[in-house]
């Protein structure tokens, strides 16, 4: 347990809400400042080091999608945004550019602690989001996008996707892609790569017009 009180901004212009969540954080202990203007929130989050913030999304003079963006050309600071019901996209863009969790309004207090908590504890693990050209994916969220447009993808189509994009530029081969994506104890033949690429590219290429995985004859795949 750290000795300091842990300095949470929170960044919302609705004050019922803002008062609510800052009593309730003061009363777990963190200390807390509230801004209820997007353009006043970004300069006070580059000004001071937050262990966490706290960003509403829908905001005056600057939304917290922008908040966040701008921060994190500077900052790696954790943030959580709050979204409205239904707002897939302010969900899918936040993770897309770096925010590490969301909660959708209303929220459950308790959840909301619970998050707090795990994302001040790894505050030095800032979100990670690994980009190639318009396609784009958070490893950490475990959601992948291309062109801001989320793509639903399953566990093992993921991992080879994670795979390939943190290998750019490098031809991988089947074999490796194998250990990599499922384990030396795989005993089924190289031919589910190819599978898996295919499924990959059905998804991704095949509905953008694009080609994001070339096949290089004889060696593998490769995402450029
Ligand atoms: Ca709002």
């Amino acid at each position: 347990m750290d000795n300091e009180k842990k300095n949470i901004l929170i960044v919302e212009d609705e004050s019922q809400i803002s008062r609510f969540l800052q009593l309730e954080l003061e009363h777990e202990g963190y200390e807390c400042k509230v801004v209820a203007d997007g353009r006043e929130a970004l300069s006070v989050a580059l000004d001071s080091d937050f262990d966490l913030i706290i960003l509403d999304v829908m905001l005056p003079s600057l939304n917290g999608i922008e908040v966040l963006r701008r921060l994190r050309q500077d900052k790696q600071t954790p943030v959580i945004i709050l979204t409205a019901r239904d707002q897939v996209v302010d969900k899918v863009t936040g993770l897309d550019i770096g925010a590490n969790d969301y909660m959708t309004k209303p929220f459950a207090i308790e959840e909301l602690l619970a998050r707090i908590r795990l994302h001040t504890k790894r505050a030095a693990t800032p979100a990670v989001v690994i980009s190639c050209g318009k396609l784009s994916i958070n490893p950490e969220a475990r959601v992948a996008t291309y062109d801001g447009r989320p793509i639903d993808l399953t566990k093992k189509e993921f991992d080879l996707l994670e795979y390939l994009m943190r290998n750019r530029n490098i031809v991988v081969g089947r074999e490796k892609l194998l250990d990599a994506v499922w384990g030396f104890d795989f005993y089924g033949s190289t031919n589910v790569v190819d599978v898996y690429v295919r499924y990959l590219r059905s998804k991704i290429d095949d509905v953008y017009g694009v080609t994001v995985i070339e096949t290089v004859r004889g060696a593998g795949y490769v995402i450029r």
